[in-house]
């Protein structure tokens, strides 16, 4: 899991959602109370399996030469109270911080929003680092929505994912849409997909599109 989330940084740089050590990675480890994160402060391109930070589901530093992310309370609000998260991913990525900074969801307007987020992606609270308010807006956000992202209020995305390559996935999806769908905005007001449509699209992604997993 070090070595799987220490690489999965590589991803956020390779798709334009990170500036500077500006979002992050982490992975729950199957069968533990426990996650694996990026440092706080260490650049992209000096993430090893070695200088991951191991924390428990308090942001408790277990295992690690580093502090952790200062993104970990919000990781480990998530880890704690959706059990089927295996995966979480912070960034800033520009057009999707856009729409946050708007305080506006983005709507499902595109065929490849309704396979990947079932409808639009949700608008989080405002909240402040510090505390579990940002943990708590997300969960409050995503629990029983379709949608593995969210956009926090004035500040940018959180995603989830079974495992951390999914969350990284919903992420850079997310930037993609939010782009696509602020070009069209541009242009004219989108047009909206009707809701039974958006159910087909998504059953189909989840269910049948892709490789046969062998699971
Ligand atoms: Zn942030």
């Amino acid at each position: 899991m070090r070595s799987t989330v220490a690489d999965l940084h590589a991803e956020l740089v390779r798709y334009n959602l990170v500036v500077w050590t500006a979002g992050n990675v982490s992975g729950r480890i199957p069968g533990e109370d426990l996650f694996v994160i990026k440092p706080s402060g260490v650049s992209y391109d000096e993430l090893t399996a070695a200088n991951m930070v191991v924390c428990d589901l308090d942001g408790n530093l277990v295992e690690g030469g580093h502090s952790p992310s200062s993104d970990t309370a919000a990781h480990a609000y998530v880890y704690r109270t959706m059990p089927d998260v295996g995966g979480v991913v912070h960034t800033h990525s520009t057009y999707a911080s856009a729409w946050a900074a708007r305080g506006e969801a983005i709507p499902c307007v595109l065929t490849a929003m309704a396979d990947e987020f079932g409808g639009e992606i949700p608008l989080g609270p405002f909240a402040l680092i510090g505390d579990d308010s940002i943990g708590q807006g997300i969960v409050e956000t995503l629990k029983g929505h379709r949608s593995k992202a969210v956009l926090m209020r004035n500040h940018g995305v959180f995603s989830i994912g079974k495992d951390p390559k999914a969350a990284v996935k919903a992420a850079v999806m997310c930037e993609d849409v939010a782009r696509t769908v602020h070009v069209a905005r541009q242009l004219g007001e989108p047009l909206p997909i009707p809701q039974d449509d958006i159910d087909r699209l998504y059953d189909r992604y989840q269910n049948v599109y892709g490789q046969r997993s062998p699971r």
